[in-house]
Order: structure tokens, then C-alpha cells, then sequence
């Protein structure tokens, strides 16, 4: 049974300040809950604050991965419509280079079809005259509704709207310990880097909305999540070396993809997997592969110039035998911790892409209501975002 809202309405605690945590920080308070979100650095300075930047269409994973392209395409089309002004719609193009890609081709377009992607192939000269820097020996290119997006400006609109209806946004607040009373998770104890004080907040629920963290969060409340922290190397180059996002036609590998983002060009990525997020390097072989591969889609990166190279770590589900990172699914998951481990009031949500993490949010906070037994329905997928801007005007 589920009932209106209680006044004073329950207290959220979120745990982890990138796209996820913001997302869920809006959709929580437009249900009427109150939410304190703490992110143990600045806000975005996890994973959120270093991918591509890419709005997936989902035809990265239509072949291999159908669902997570269903919830990329469907967000995509959405966060146009709530966040206006915050994407370059540039359209993506994925380019065969030779006859194995052109067969993938076949298998992509069809994928694209099922799923829901709008798709059409393009020419050699077609792909050319909309990009004139790709390999001139392309055989055949596929156009899909990608975009691109600045990875903090997009989250900070989520953040500066759930600030506006009253979240409480901490940040350099870090967790190091669950409040744990008979099984039930009562709030978190931990340490304010701003003030250098230990802080304690109570809560009627905590979300643990930590990416390739969560299950250090879980951990703290003796839960367990099975997250498999996968990273990759980006490559950025001087210069926009395209307009539109370029990935190879081929099953996902490393270095087949360039994606704009303003003056730069950013080539991706590499998969591996750790144990530690935040022991992750950015080891030369792989920055050496974003150029061989890099340059086979596009020949300008190979001399381009360097300006940075970095990486930063998935938080994919998995049961820790993961190889690579490359095969296991970008879909996410809500773990509500009573039924999976009998501790209640402790929800973790991960997987996902930076492109779902509304979605994330929706479903997330669908368990943290019926948990709480609140009646009240997702308001984030009509609600237009604030500007970035005014998450510090506030
Ligand atoms: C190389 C690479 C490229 C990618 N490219 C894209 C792309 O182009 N498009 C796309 O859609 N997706 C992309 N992704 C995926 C996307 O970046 C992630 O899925 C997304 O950013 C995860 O967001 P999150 O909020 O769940 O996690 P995070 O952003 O990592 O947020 C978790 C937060 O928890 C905080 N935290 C950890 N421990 C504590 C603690 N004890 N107390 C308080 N806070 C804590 C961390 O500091 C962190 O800020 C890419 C991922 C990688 C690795």
C-alpha cells in the first residue's frame, strides 16, 4: 500500500555526487521528499566529470547490448525536450572501412531498426561531403541521431534545479561509515574536507549512488553490490578534426571513436578492468592504440596535437570474472539491500551511461518511494532543467 506524502516528508541521504546522484537528487525532490546529497569531492569529479561526452543514440550497443540501446535512444530523445540548449546536435556517423565492417553494417542497420534508432547509409561521397577529414577510402557510412554534450555543464542543470527545490547539495563531504541499527541503515557518518569535521546526518533511507564506488559504499553498511569498476583511456587533440561523432562500424573495440567537444577532439577509449577505482593509471600502450586506431577513421589524428590524455573508470554490473569490461552490458540496476541482503533503509543504484542517468534516477526513486510507501510519480521527464549557470548563482 502506498499513501500520500507525510508531512515533514522523509529524508533522503544520497551518497555520491555525479550524473546518477544529481538526477536522483531532482527526481526525489520533485516527489516532495527532502534529499541531502554528499559527494566526497567536487561535484562531477568521479567518472561523470570524465567521458567523451557523448550522447549515445544506442547504436554503439544495438548488435550486442539491445536493451541498454533501447535506454540510450530513449533518453536521448527525451533530454533534447527537458534540457534545451545543452546539446550540439551533430548526429554520429559509423564508418566501414573495410569488408568485414561493411557486413557489421548490415548487422547494425537491422539492430538499429529493432531497437528503435533512426539510421541511414550513407555513400563514400555522401560521408565525405558532411565530413571531408575521414579515411578517403571509406566503403559506406551509417548516420544515427548522436550527439555530444559537456560532461559537468549537463549534470550541473540537474544539480541547480534540485538545489532550487530545496536539495542540499554537500560537496568535499566524504562517507566513511553507514549508521547501522538492528540491520537498518539510519544515516552516514563522515568527514568534511571544507571544515575538517566529522559530520553525521540521519536519514529515513540512503541511496548509495557511488559509480565505480558503490561497492566500497555498500560495504560501509556490510551490503554488498557486484560492481565490476572497468576503465578507459581518452586521448584529447587539438583541433576539431570532425563535427559529427565518428565511430568505426565494428563490434565496440578500442580507439573507434572521436567525438568533438569544443576546440578538441577526444578519442576513445580502452577497457579494462580493476579492482580499485581509484587506482587506475593511464598506461602508454593504450594512448599509443587511440592514435593507431584513431587514425585509421580519421588519418588527422595520428598528427594532431596532444593536449591531454586521462582515464577514468565504468561502473558496470558484473560478477567480478569480467575480462575485459567489454562483455558485460552498459543496462543499470537498483539494488533495494533488504532483499538482497536483509539490511533495510539502503538502496545502491549503478551501471548505466552518463546518456541514462535520469532514467536511473526514475527507477531508482520509484524503489525509494515504495520503500517508504509514498504515492508520488516521476516528474524529471517534463520538467525543463535550470541553466548550469545557476547551480552557483544559487
Ligand atoms: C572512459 C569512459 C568514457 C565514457 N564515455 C561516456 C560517454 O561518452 N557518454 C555516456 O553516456 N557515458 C559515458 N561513460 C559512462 C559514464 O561516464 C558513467 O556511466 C557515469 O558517468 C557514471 O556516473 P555516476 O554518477 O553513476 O558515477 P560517478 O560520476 O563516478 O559518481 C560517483 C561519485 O561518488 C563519489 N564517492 C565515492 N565514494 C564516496 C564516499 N565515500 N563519500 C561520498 N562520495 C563518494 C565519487 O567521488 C563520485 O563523484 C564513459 C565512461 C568511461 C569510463
Amino acid at each position: 500500500m502506498t499513501a500520500p506524502l507525510r508531512s515533514p516528508a522523509p529524508h533522503v541521504v544520497i551518497v555520491g555526487g555525479g550524473g546518477t546522484g544529481a538526477a536522483l537528487a531532482l527526481d526525489l525532490v520533485l516527489r516532495g521528499l527532502r534529499v541531502t546529497l554528499v559527494e566526497r569531492g567536487e561535484i562531477t569529479s568521479g567518472t561523470t566529470g570524465r567521458h567523451h561526452g557523448l550522447l549515445h543514440s544506442g547504436a554503439r550497443y544495438a548488435v550486442n547490448d539491445a536493451e541498454s540501446a533501447v535506454e540510450c535512444i530513449q533518453e536521448n530523445q527525451l533530454l533534447r525536450r527537458v534540457a534545451p540548449g545543452s546539446f550540439e546536435e551533430n548526429d554520429g556517423l559509423f564508418v566501414g572501412i573495410d569488408d568485414e565492417d561493411m557486413a557489421y553494417g548490415e548487422k547494425l542497420f537491422a539492430a538499429c531498426g529493432e531497437t528503435g534508432i533512426p539510421a541511414r547509409w550513407l555513400t563514400p561521397a555522401e560521408a565525405l561531403n558532411l565530413e571531408p577529414n575521414l579515411n578517403p577510402d571509406l566503403k559506406g557510412a551509417i548516420q544515427v541521431p548522436d550527439a555530444t554534450f559537456d560532461a559537468m555543464r549537463l549534470p550541473l542543470r540537474w544539480f541547480a534545479t534540485a538545489k532550487a527545490r530545496g536539495a542540499v547539495i554537500q560537496p568535499f563531504c566524504e562517507v566513511t561509515e553507514m549508521v547501522v541499527r538492528d540491520a537498518c541503515v539510519m544515516g552516514v557518518r563522515g568527514h568534511d574536507h571544507r571544515t575538517e569535521r566529522d559530520f553525521e546526518v540521519g536519514a529515513d533511507l540512503v541511496v548509495n549512488a557511488g559509480g565505480p564506488w558503490a561497492e566500497k559504499i555498500a560495504a560501509m553498511a556490510g551490503a554488498d553490490v557486484p560492481i565490476q569498476p572497468s576503465p578507459g583511456v581518452l586521448l584529447a587533440l587539438r583541433g576539431r578534426l570532425c563535427n559529427m561523432v565518428i565511430n568505426r562500424m565494428h563490434k565496440s573495440g578500442d580507439g573507434d571513436i572521436v567525438v568533438p567537444q569544443r576546440g578538441l577532439s577526444i578519442v576513445g577509449t580502452s577497457s579494462w578492468v580493476v579492482k580499485d577505482p581509484d587506482d587506475l593509471g593511464v598506461p602508454e600502450d593504450h594512448v599509443q592504440k587511440m592514435y593507431t586506431e584513431g587514425s585509421k577513421i580519421i588519418p588527422a589524428v595520428r598528427s594532431a596535437p596532444f593536449r591531454q590524455a586521462w582515464s577514468a573508470a565504468r561502473p558496470l554490473i558484473g560478477g567480478g570474472g569480467a575480462d575485459t569490461g567489454r562483455e558485460l552490458s552498459r543496462t543499470f540496476k537498483c539494488f533495494d539491500h533488504m532483499e538482497r541482503d536483509g539490511v533495510g533503509g539502503f538502496v545502491t543504484i549503478s551501471g548505466g551511461k552518463a546518456t541514462t542517468a535520469r532514467a536511473m534516477a526514475e527507477t531508482t526513486a520509484d524503489v525509494v518511494c515504495r520503500k517508504l510507501g509514498i504515492e508520488a510519480p516521476c516528474l524529471t521527464r517534463e520538467t525543463v532543467l535550470l541553466p548550469h549557470t545557476a547551480y552557483y548563482a544559487a
